[in-house]
């Protein structure tokens, strides 16, 4: 069993699509572990995102994740974090796989609906950003 942390992007939550995305962690026999909405401030989504911060979307990226409400969660089952970044697909909508979540539903390369840990280590720092241990289930 492994974890993995996933957001619904500001963008996700204005298109009412919190319902949607988690529906397709379920069906894929993933299980929500931990679950909260909040809003981040700019300096916050600037943490969550440091590994970027060379990045030349960095400034950006990090206005689009403070701009509303986003949904956060935990996500558990086999192989969970290779699993969930299937789901959601490509990071530039227009290279993601038919059926993904981006592919479906993200307008653009920022705005692309959801997040996904990309491995056991950025899993255990992103998912330890948002929940202490004792609201994961
Ligand atoms: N992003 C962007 N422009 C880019 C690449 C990424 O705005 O050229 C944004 C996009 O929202 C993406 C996030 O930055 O989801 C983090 O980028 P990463 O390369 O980690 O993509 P992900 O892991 O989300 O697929
Ligand atoms: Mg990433």
């Amino acid at each position: 069993m492994e974890k993995t942390l996933s957001i619904v992007k500001p963008d996700g939550v204005r298109k009412g699509l919190v319902g949607e995305v988690i529906k397709r962690f379920e069906a894929n026999g993933l299980k929500i572990a931990a679950l909260r909405m909040i809003l981040l401030g700019k300096e916050e989504a600037k943490a969550f995102y440091i590994v970027h911060k060379e990045r030349p979307f960095y400034e950006s990226l990090t206005d689009f994740m403070s701009s509303g409400p986003i949904v956060t969660m935990v996500v558990e089952g086999e192989n969970a974090i290779s699993k969930v970044r299937d789901i959601m697909g490509a990071t530039n909508p227009k290279d993601a796989a038919t059926g993904t979540i981006r592919a479906d539903l993200a307008s653009d390369i920022e705005h692309n609906i959801v997040h996904g840990s990309d491995s056991k280590e950025s899993a255990s720092y992103e998912i330890a950003f948002f929940f202490p241990a004792i609201e994961i289930y």
